[in-house]
């Protein structure tokens, strides 16, 4: 499996938007670059100015999303996938939602220029995250081989 290059900037920015919404879910879209050996997030979006919040559900602010991606893509980069926060109680295992969530997002790519979805979570004031991506028969594959890079690329 391709490797997953997440840099110190995504990352950081990933647990403050985590962090402001300690009692609902957030989310938004991941931005990067990918070829057949590696992915790399080099930002993420929040959910939104207008994004629905709730404990268990973040529904993304379309216009805010598309914005965004206008204007990441002016620097190159694309969208390589998805996240969002589950609270802190829960584990960070996809639901159900999230698994139909992925097999739409699923279908605009191809296999071997596949998407990930990350889900984070803040507990006990420790962040985490876990990465997946589906495979071939659109199982849930959960992504072991990541890193996070330091400055720059
Ligand atoms: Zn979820």
């Amino acid at each position: 499996m391709k490797q997953i290059i997440i840099s110190e900037t995504a990352f950081k920015k990933m647990k403050q938007l985590n962090a402001k919404y300690s009692n609902s879910e957030n989310g938004g879209f991941l931005y990067g670059r990918m070829n057949p050996e590696w992915l790399q997030i080099l930002d993420i979006s929040d959910a939104g100015g207008n994004a629905r919040r709730t404990y268990t559900t973040v529904e993304f602010d379309h216009e805010y999303l598309s914005e965004y991606t206008k204007e990441k893509i002016k620097e190159e980069l694309y969208v390589v996938g998805t996240w969002h926060s589950h609270p802190a109680g829960a584990d960070l295992i996809p639901s159900s939602i999230d698994y139909s969530t992925m097999k739409k997002i699923n279908v605009y790519y191809n296999s071997e220029y596949y998407p990930v979805f990350i889900i984070s979570k803040i507990s006990k004031e420790e962040f985490s995250f876990s990465i997946y991506k589906l495979d071939e028969n659109r199982k849930i594959l959960k992504i072991e081989n990541w890193e996070i890079c330091g400055s720059g690329e």
